[in-house]
């Protein structure tokens, strides 16, 4: 069967089978954008105010307006803000932990479609250039792919650049460090290989998780003094600050 038979078949396959929720398995109507249910959907805590505006941070109480974070106040990042679609709990940390640790990229399509929520296209169309967060060239053999370049597929319409940002160090894997630890691994980890591909840019770093902010604060800084204008950072997820 040649390729393009094969692709109506498929395509005609997919029509009659019901789509699957691909975190609980239930049937998924057609009207959905993807292929979540609406239970599972609902366990979603999605990004939303009060919020620090500098970092995103999510407060834990529901009530007040934004403000800048303790966080923040002390000792201020070097991009402009970070943004990110959801917390990170329920679905969205599991779908995170699926895709990188267990290649489940059916998981992809759903999280590139939480990252096109409105406040998050709002960072998008600020930028001039999104700029995954690289993986070192070691990691990337063993994992096979760097989750943040799939994410950042999200944006067909923006201009994406994988050469801006590389990282030159291999480090230690963040989970399990503590806040001073993960701002010790990953410390000048990250050049800027040709700064004219970001001078006097707006540039959107995106990432899976913001955890404690200090792999894209090291980013961040490393963009700006190869003299991007201004750096901004969206995660699928962001941790809640304890
Ligand atoms: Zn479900
Ligand atoms: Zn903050």
């Amino acid at each position: 069967m040649n390729f393009a038979l094969q692709r109506l078949a498929l395509t005609i396959l997919e029509f009659f089978l019901p789509r699957l929720c691909v975190f609980c398995g239930a049937p998924v109507g057609v009207e959905a954008a993807v292929a979540v249910c609406p239970e599972c959907e609902g366990q979603i805590s999605w990004v939303d105010s009060p919020l620090c505006p500098r970092c995103g941070a999510v407060f834990i109480s529901r009530e007040g307006v934004d403000h800048l974070c303790r966080d923040c106040q002390q000792d201020p990042p070097p991009f402009t803000r970070a943004r990110a679609a959801a917390v990170y709990d329920g679905p969205a940390a599991d779908a995170i932990r699926r895709l990188k640790y267990s290649r489940r990229l059916d998981y992809l399509a759903v999280m590139q479609h939480w990252l096109r929520r409105p406040h998050c296209l709002e960072l998008i169309a600020a930028a001039d250039l999104i700029v995954p967060v690289p993986l070192h060239v070691r990691r990337l053999k063993e994992r096979g792919f760097n989750q943040a370049v799939l994410l950042a597929r999200a944006f067909p319409e923006s201009p994406l650049s994988l050469e801006a940002l590389t990282r030159v160090r291999y480090t230690a894997p963040q989970a399990g460090l503590k806040p001073a630890e993960r701002r010790d691994n990953v410390r000048r980890a990250f050049q800027v290989p040709r700064p004219e591909v970001i001078k006097d840019k707006k540039v959107l770093l995106v990432d899976d998780v913001y955890t404690t902010g200090a792999t894209v604060r090291e980013c961040a800084k490393a963009l700006l003094q190869a003299g991007a204008k201004q750096v901004e950072v969206l995660t699928v997820a962001r941790v809640r600050p304890a």
